[in-house]
C-alpha cells in the first residue's frame, strides 16, 4: 500500500513544488512535524507548500477572483512568496520575523519545516490579517 502510494505521489504535479521545499516529505517527516499541530495549522503548512491558499493567483486559477494580483501591489501576482517575502504591506510584520530568524526567514524550505521558525511563521500571518479564515490565534 505504502509502495503503491509512493509510486502514485512521486507522479503527482504537487511532488516538485514539496520536494523543493522538504525533500523528505515523501519520508514521513511531515508527518512527524505536524503531530501536535491543530488541523488548521497543519492545514495553512499544506496550503504554504502546496500554494493552495486564499491568495489571488491560486483564486484567480479557481476563477473566484478577476485578478491574480496582489490587492496592495498592482501588476504583482499574489503569490506565496509575494505574501511571505516580497509585499511592501507586510513590510512591519516581516521585520518581526527576520529579527527572529535572521537569514532563515527568508527560506521558504525553513519556515515551513523547522518547528521553531512555524512558531514565528504563525506569528507573522496573524500578524498580516491575510489568511485570517486559515488560522486560530495563538
Ligand atoms: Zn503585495
Amino acid at each position: 500500500m505504502h509502495t503503491r502510494w509512493t509510486d502514485l505521489w512521486s507522479t503527482s504535479p504537487l511532488f516538485q513544488h514539496i520536494q523543493h521545499i522538504d525533500p523528505f516529505a515523501i519520508k514521513h517527516s511531515f508527518l512527524k512535524l505536524t503531530l501536535s499541530f491543530s488541523k488548521r495549522l497543519t492545514g495553512l503548512i499544506i496550503g504554504l507548500r502546496t500554494r493552495h491558499l486564499p491568495l489571488n493567483q491560486h483564486l484567480f486559477r479557481l476563477t473566484k477572483t478577476d485578478s491574480s494580483d496582489c490587492p496592495r501591489c498592482p501588476y504583482i501576482d499574489e503569490t506565496v512568496p509575494h505574501y511571505l517575502f516580497e509585499c511592501l504591506h507586510y513590510l512591519a510584520a516581516r521585520q518581526v520575523m527576520s529579527q527572529a530568524l535572521g537569514r532563515k526567514a527568508t527560506s521558504l524550505s525553513h519556515i515551513l519545516t523547522d518547528p521553531e521558525a512555524i512558531v514565528i511563521l504563525v506569528r507573522y500571518v496573524n500578524q498580516t490579517h491575510q489568511l485570517k479564515s486559515t488560522l486560530p490565534k495563538t
